[in-house]
């Protein structure tokens, strides 16, 4: 009866505990704003959402992606799913000492499982706390992924798992012994451990028996309790943020701006009464709340961003931390009923609600400046994350309120976003420059007057870059060759495009963003374009992904896409060998953001004589070039400049040629690789070049391969001699 008392008081206890935490925290999320959409869409699609939950959830995949630790993971994760058997067994043991689970209970292979799965939690957590001492922080400073995480409580936990498992033999063997145990063969570890005890005798053993049962019940119950005040929430946390994480995930298009819920019209929206983005922490939507609370501090975000990894103070990982830790501190402030009851809190709740949310060290921001504006939206945090945390979404929204009500952001950029709004590209060439790409190409490229006629298949976006800067236009110009010389109709916009928005947008400035998306969907509803390739990974991006939020449906493929079909349809024929070294530099907006990582691979290896060489971080893992959110338009003024960083890893390839497929991308590593140059470090001959521009070359005959074409003066001046055919030397 004694243990009977003692385990149901230790239950009702620790029910308490963790529901009183739980319901505090259940408080502070709904404190946040509404964000019906996700609700709708986990409505909308029960099916796709149940494969997410066995995908991601109980198949690991995310975690997996690292094999050590999502090995571990997995043994741990399934380990505690399996030993929920255990405790119902443990449970049941309180009452009757030869309890035996209805139905199962006395079927050796449950009993061999349970210890098979005990046992893989053991391995799991040995590995866990082998990663952590070779990743110790203290040592390893930044380079550790775990740099910034709650060391402490993380090998609390692996002990208390640790006890879990321990006290689950010990139990177990002494129950072996006393002949209470359910299962006669399977449990070979059970067994081991009883053998060792077995010595001890008869009455030991008994007492063995219920000591451990009560010793793994506490210890399993103190383990949920600590769960609810620990990093370990995200054991219950991370299935339920999955389920309402945007699909396929947080990359790819940014979220519309909403206030209370609703897509803000700008049109009519009250700034009394409106949320512009983020600007203190009730502005963030329960479902950012959740993010913040399910972060597992595993660190992985922070080991594969380029702002973290170069030495800036940005880490996608503590970024989420500091959101959460202000959260919790101001939550009695938010949960508060009234102004009375706000004003009788402690001194230091009020000064945390106090804090701009984003603010330098005077201010005592939440997230410094620095830390905001270092972010280069290339992704791999959110591709990392492996409980679906929305890095991007928060950094952008934050951005937003900066930008639209604060007129707080980096001054370099101001001049971007005046062009972007008075000659719609942010160099401010205005359209009259925009078909200076084309002359001196041997056809004629056709500009869009009026409906598309049925004999055009493409539109052909050429983007602000490829249009006006003088390294882009190569490309264009590559593109618009190969087209030609495949035979496919394709028309363009000329002074009728104006940027795709994506700047403004990735800078925080939707209003502009808005303004030239409506002109620009406008242009193309009227011309009645439904295909179009572009060749600009963000132009991309923003046409495929972000246009369909203002209405804007069309069929969108990067160059590299089309190109790559038109060779192996055989409509264009690399012939003439490049006996080079290449290494393929992955454009964020194009990999990770949009999955295209095959095709221009594909073309490359189609190109007679290439040796393709793999950088380290590439495909998924791909480093940015830098220029992504906006970062194009802003010094970088802290740690190693990203784009050196990228070439540094280039150059260990020993590449003749480092290709890739966006103009941001071209011109940040043309920079890096001028600047190798200057220093003696690169070749004289390396040279940055799109995938477009290498089939072009190949695809001339030997004989004219080598010919220059005449070309354009570039925005800056004449462009140099030869400039720009898509041959290497033009
Ligand atoms: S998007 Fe890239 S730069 Fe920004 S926080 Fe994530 S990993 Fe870092
Ligand atoms: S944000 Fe995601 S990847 Fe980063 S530390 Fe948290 S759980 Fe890990």
């Amino acid at each position: 009866m004694l243990r009977i008392i003692i385990g149901l008081v230790l239950t009702a206890v620790a029910a308490a505990l963790a529901g009183r935490r739980l319901w505090y925290l259940y408080r502070l999320a709904r404190t946040g704003q509404p964000a019906p959409e996700r609700i709708e869409a986990v409505r909308a699609h029960p099916a796709r959402d149940a494969g997410t939950q066995a995908t991601e959830v109980f198949g690991q995949r995310k975690l997996l992606q690292w094999t050590v630790p999502g090995v571990a993971h997995f043994l741990t994760f399934w380990g505690f799913i399996i030993l929920l058997l255990t405790i119902i067994e443990a449970y049941g043991d309180l009452f009757s000492k030869t309890f035996a689970i209805p139905g199962i209970g006395h079927w050796a292979w449950v009993g061999f499982i349970e210890d098979l799965f005990a046992v893989g939690v053991l391995v799991g957590i040995i590995t866990f706390a082998v990663i952590r001492l070779r990743a110790d922080p203290e040592r390893e400073g930044r380079r550790s992924r775990f740099f910034g995480s709650h060391t402490g409580a993380a090998w609390l936990v692996l002990f208390l798992i640790f006890l879990v498992i321990a006290t689950l033999l010990i139990s177990r063997g002494a129950q072996i012994n006393t002949g209470d145990f359910p299962y006669a063969h399977g449990a070979f570890a059970s067994q081991i451990v009883g053998h060792w005890l077995a010595p001890a005798g008869l009455a030991a053993n008994k007492v063995l028996e219920t000591a451990f049962i009560l010793a793994q019940l506490a210890v399993i119950l103190g383990f949920g309790v600590f769960v609810t005040y620990s990093k370990h929430l995200h054991i219950a946390l991370a299935p339920v943020n999955v389920l309402f994480s945007r699909r396929p995930n947080g990359l790819g298009a940014l979220q519309p701006m909403r206030s209370g819920g609703k897509v803000l019209d700008f049109e009519e929206a009250d700034p009394d009464s409106d949320i512009f983005g983020r600007g203190k922490i009730e502005d963030f939507t329960w479902k950012g709340m959740l993010d913040m609370a399910t972060c597992t501090e595993c660190g992985r975000c922070q080991s594969q961003c380029p702002a973290w990894a170069t030495g800036k103070p940005l880490s996608p990982k503590m970024l989420i931390l500091d959101l959460r830790d202000h959260a919790l501190a101001t939550a009695p402030y938010l949960l508060a009923g009234s102004d009375e009851a706000r004003e009788k809190l402690p001194e230091a709740v009020k000064a945390e609600a106090a804090r701009p949310l984003v603010g330098d060290q005077a201010a005592n921001g939440v997230i410094d400046p620095d830390v905001l504006w270092s972010c280069t939206n290339c992704g791999a945090c959110v591709q990392e994350c492996p409980v679906d945390i929305e890095h991007i979404d928060h950094i952008s929204d934050m951005r937003r309120h900066q930008v639209l009500i604060e007129s707080a952001f980096p001054t370099e950029a101001s001049s971007m976003l005046k062009n972007l709004e008075n000659k719609g590209d942010p160099w401010g060439m205005g359209e009259a420059r925009r078909m200076e790409w084309a002359d001196g190409l041997g056809f004629e490229v056709p500009v869009v007057d009026g409906p598309i006629g049925d004999d055009v298949e493409y539109l052909f976006w050429v983007g602000c870059a490829g249009a006006l800067e003088d390294r882009a236009r190569k490309t264009t110009r590559a593109v618009a060759e190969l087209l030609h010389t495949a035979g496919v109709s394709f028309a363009v916009l000329g002074p009728a495009e104006t940027c795709t928005g994506d700047p403004a947008r990735r800078m925080g400035n939707e209003f502009v963003y808005s303004m030239l998306a409506q002109q620009n969907i406008e242009t193309l509803n009227e011309a009645g374009a439904r295909k179009i390739v572009a060749s600009c990974p963000h132009c991309f991006n923003t046409l495929a992904n972000e246009y369909p939020q203002l209405g804007g449906n069309y069929e969108v493929m990067h160059h590299t896409q089309l190109l790559a079909r038109l060779v192996s349809e055989g409509k264009l024929t690399p012939v003439t060998p490049i006996e080079e070294k290449i290494t393929y530099h992955d454009p964020c907006f194009l990999g990770r953001h949009n999955r295209v990582f095959t095709a221009p691979r594909e073309i490359m290896e189609q190109v007679p004589g290439v040796r393709a060489q793999e950088m380290h971080r590439c495909k998924e893992r791909g480093f940015c070039c830098g220029a992504g959110g906006a970062r194009m338009w802003m010094e970088e003024r802290i740690g190693k400049r990203i784009n050196t960083e990228r070439i540094d890893e280039a150059l260990g390839t020993g590449p003749d040629t480092i290709s890739t497929g966006c103009p941001y991308c071209l011109v940040m590593l043309g920079d890096a690789v001028s600047a190798k140059k200057a220093s003696g470090e690169a070749s004289a001959t390396l040279e940055v070049v799109d995938v477009a521009q290498l089939l072009a070359r190949s695809v001339r005959s030997p004989a004219t391969a080598g010919t220059p074409a005449p070309g354009p003066a570039g925005p800056d001046g004449p462009a140099g001699a030869g400039q720009p055919g898509p041959d290497k030397a033009g």
